[in-house]
């Protein structure tokens, strides 16, 4: 609570009392201590890169320049290190786009069997790599939906990231779509990955969440990948959640309703 006091005068007794105002102040510490935090961490991870970039930097003004296989590690280096920075702005740029709600949905008519196809399709190389097999599954009849395909396609990447990350080689993934008892529409990533343990589970939508900060980095992780998806869901008015059994599987479900095509959800 912030206390406001202001003394009760009298002309000829002088202060006889005063009035005290209790203000409750939680949210907006709350909001600050959120904000705090938030800068806090993207501070760091920020100057993580650009420290590894400085430091390689100097290794080859120091002479790592003359040997060349040297030379080529460290360059390598430095150029991933840069594409994480970049990746990280980017993703940065998403919040805070949603964040000061200038974004406007741009819906469209969208062929949800030929999106699915299409997010399966841009990770095919990734696929192949960890030798994952994956599975789309459409509910026969549902054809199209009206929502904003570029949003809805980036929450279906950052899913389908996570699903091939945290997935070991040989495993497997469904993509499904179908419609809810309610008339929602609901899409859901399914991984035989290595789960996520009980107690992370209610922080995992968090910004710089990660339950292994290590492997999450290694792979090219920045830790805003969900909270970005969430964002985007709320923005078409529907909801995100999680299920996971360690060592079994994580399955992310997105329900949206179903808009009215030509109109506007909240
Ligand atoms: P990151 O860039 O680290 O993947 P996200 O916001 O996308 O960030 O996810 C936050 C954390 O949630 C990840 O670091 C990881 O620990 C966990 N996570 C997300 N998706 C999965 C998944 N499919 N299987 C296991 N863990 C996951």
């Amino acid at each position: 609570f912030r206390v406001t006091l202001t003394p009760i005068r009298r002309r000829d007794k002088g202060v006889v009392g005063s009035i005290a105002v209790l203000h409750d102040v939680t949210e907006s510490e709350k909001l600050e201590q959120t904000r705090r935090e938030f800068v806090a961490n993207v501070s760091h991870e920020l100057r993580t890169p650009l420290t590894t970039i400085k430091s390689y930097a100097e290794a080859l003004d120091d002479g790592a320049m003359e040997e060349p296989p040297l030379a080529e590690r460290f360059v390598g280096v430095i150029r991933s290190e840069t594409e994480r920075m970049i990746r990280l702005v980017t993703d940065l740029l998403h919040l805070s786009r949603f964040d000061s709600r200038q974004a406007q949905l741009r819906r469209q008519t969208t062929d949800l069997a030929e999106m699915t196809e299409d997010v399966v399709d841009r990770f095919s190389l990734q696929l192949r790599q960890k030798a994952i097999t994956v599975r789309v599954q459409v509910e026969p009849g549902l054809q199209k939906a009206w929502i904003d395909r570029d949003g809805i396609d980036q929450v279906l990447d950052n899913l389908m990231s996570n699903a091939i990350k945290y997935t070991l080689d040989g495993g497997s993934i469904v993509l499904s779509a179908k419609l809810t008892g309610a008339g929602q529409l609901s899409i859901s990533v399914k991984d035989t990955g290595i789960g996520i343990p009980k107690k992370d589970i209610a922080h995992i939508f968090d910004r710089f969440y990660r339950v292994d900060k290590a492997r999450s980095r290694s792979m090219g992780g920045t830790g805003l990948g969900l909270s970005i998806a969430r964002e985007i869901v709320r923005a078409h008015g529907g909801t995100i959640g999680i299920e996971s059994e360690p060592n079994a599987g994580t399955t992310v479900t997105v329900t949206l309703p179903m808009a009215q095509e030509g109109g506007e959800q909240p």
